[in-house]
C-alpha cells in the first residue's frame, strides 16, 4: 500500500515506522522538521496512574508496556528510563486521595502500592519531602526523550525505504474514488491508497478540508528545563510532589538521561501560558524545595507548547466513516501512547483488522 502520513511527531513518526517495517510506501511529511511539534514541548512522561475511564487507563497502561518493544525496534538511545512515579501528599484530605486512586489502580491491576516515609527515603535520598501524610509508587512509569525518539523513528523510515520530507506543508487532501486519495504539497500532488492524520493540532484544519470534522479544543502547557546536572532523582522516573502553599498547585519532577531536570506544575493537563524567565525561576525554586541539590541549577524556560487536544480529551483513532481512506491519530498523552498507536493503526491500514479496544475512541461518537 501506498501510505501518506502527515506529521512527523512523536505519534506520525511510530505509525510511519511501524508501517515501513510492514512494507507499505510510506510518505512521511511534516510542516516543519520531525519533533518539534508538541512532541518538543512535552514533559514526556510515560504512564497511567490518575488516567480514567478504565477504557483509557488500559489503553495507556498498555502502551506503556509496549515502549521497551518500541525502544528494541528503534535501536538508539531514545533516552528511555524507567524506575516509576513516586507521588507523596502532605494534607490529610490529600492522603484520603492518594490512598484512593492506588486502591483503585490495584484493582485494575495496576502496579503501584503505598510506602512509608522509611522507603520513600531510601528510594531518594536527596529528596527533602516535608511533612509527608501518605506515599506511593508506581513502579512501571517512565519517562523518555519525545524529540529525539520521532527523530529516530524518523530516521528509521528513511532507512526502511520510505520517504521524508521536512518542510513540506500538506495543503489539502481528497478522495479520488476506488480507494485512492490525494495530497497536495507545495510541488504538486501526491497518489496514495491511504494517508494518515497525526499532524497534532493541526489535524483539525486539514481533516475540515475533506469535509472531516475533528472537535479539539486550545490545550497550551509549559514545562521549565535545567541545565544538565549530575545524577539529583536516584531511581524515581518522575516525582509528583504537593503544593508548598495553598495558592499554588502540586509540581512534577523528572531529570532525563542528558541531565536536564524538566519541571512541571498541576497535572498533565493542566493549562499554562507563562513561559517567561520568572516564571522558570519560580517552578525551579519549588522544586529546589524539595531537591536541594537544584539549588545550583539555572532555569531555562521553554515556550509555551499547545497539546493536541480532543474536545472530550480522548484520543481520537481510526478510518473516518465519511471518508474511508483517511486515518485520524489524534491524542493527548501522544508520549505514552506512540507506540500502542503505531502497532494498532498499523494494523488496521494493512490488514484491515478493527481493534475493539479503539471502539471508544472513533471519531464517531461525536455525531
Ligand atoms: C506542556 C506539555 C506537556 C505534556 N506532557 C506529556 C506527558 O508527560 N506525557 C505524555 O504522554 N504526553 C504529554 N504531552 C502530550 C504529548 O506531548 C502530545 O500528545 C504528543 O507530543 C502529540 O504528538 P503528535 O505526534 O500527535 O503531535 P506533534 O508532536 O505536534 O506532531 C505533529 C507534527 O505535525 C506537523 N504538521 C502540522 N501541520 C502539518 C501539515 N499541514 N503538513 C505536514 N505536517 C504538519 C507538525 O510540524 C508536527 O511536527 C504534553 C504536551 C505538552 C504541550
Amino acid at each position: 500500500m501506498r501510505i501518506v502520513v502527515i506529521g512527523a511527531g512523536i505519534v506520525g513518526s511510530a505509525i510511519a515506522f511501524h508501517l515501513s517495517r510492514r512494507g507499505a510506501e510510506v510518505t512521511l511529511l511534516d510542516s516543519g522538521e520531525p519533533g518539534m511539534g508538541a512532541s518538543s514541548h512535552s514533559f514526556a512522561w510515560i504512564n497511567a496512574f490518575g488516567k480514567e475511564p478504565r477504557h483509557y487507563n488500559e489503553l495507556n497502561r498498555r502502551s506503556l508496556d509496549t515502549w521497551d518493544r518500541y525502544a528494541r525496534l528503534l535501536d538508539a538511545d531514545i533516552g528511555l528510563r524507567w524506575g516509576g512515579q513516586l507521588t507523596w501528599t502532605s494534607t490529610d484530605e490529600d492522603a484520603e486521595w492518594l490512598k484512593e486512586n492506588v486502591a483503585k489502580l490495584q484493582s485494575w491491576g495496576y502496579i503501584a502500592r503505598l510506602i512509608d516515609e522509611r522507603e520513600l527515603a531510601c528510594l531518594e535520598p536527596g529528596l527533602r519531602p516535608g511533612q509527608v501524610s501518605a506515599a506511593a509508587i508506581s513502579e512501571n512509569d517512565g519517562h523518555v526523550l519525545g524529540t529525539k525518539a520521532a527523530q529516530v523513528a524518523v530516521r528509521r523510515v528513511e532507512q526502511l525505504g520510505g520517504t521524508v520530507r521536512s518542510k513540506t506543508p500538506a495543503l489539502g487532501l481528497d478522495v479520488v474514488g476506488d480507494g485512492v486519495a490525494t495530497v497536495q504539497v507545495e510541488s504538486g500532488s501526491i497518489e496514495c491508497d491511504a494517508v494518515v492524520l497525526a499532524a497534532g493540532v493541526a489535524v483539525t484544519e486539514l481533516a475540515a478540508v475533506a469535509g472531516v470534522t475533528v472537535p479539539q479544543y486550545e490545550s497550551p502547557g509549559v514545562v521549565v528545563k535545567t541545565n544538565p546536572m549530575p545524577q539529583i532523582i536516584e531511581s524515581a522516573s518522575v516525582l509528583y510532589a504537593p503544593p508548598i502553599s495553598d495558592d499554588q498547585p502540586e509540581i512534577h519532577v523528572r531529570q532525563g538521561t542528558d541531565g536536564v531536570v524538566m519541571i512541571g506544575e498541576g497535572s498533565q493537563e493542566s493549562l499554562a501560558r507563562d513561559d517567561s524567565q520568572e516564571h522558570a525561576d519560580r517552578l525551579l525554586a519549588r522544586a529546589s524545595h524539595y531537591l536541594p541539590a537544584l539549588a545550583s541549577a539555572r532555569a531555562v524556560p521553554v515556550p509555551v507548547g499547545y497539546r493536541p487536544m480532543p474536545r472530550d480529551e480522548m484520543p481520537i483513532l481510526g478510518f473516518t466513516e465519511s471518508v474511508p481512506n483517511l486515518y485520524i491519530a489524534l491524542t493527548h498523552s501522544g508520549i505514552t501512547l506512540a507506540p500502542l498507536i503505531g502497532e494498532f493503526a498499523t494494523m488496521e491500514i494493512l490488514d484491515g483488522a478493527r481493534i475493539d479496544l479503539l471502539d471508544p475512541f472513533r471519531l464517531e461518537r461525536f455525531s
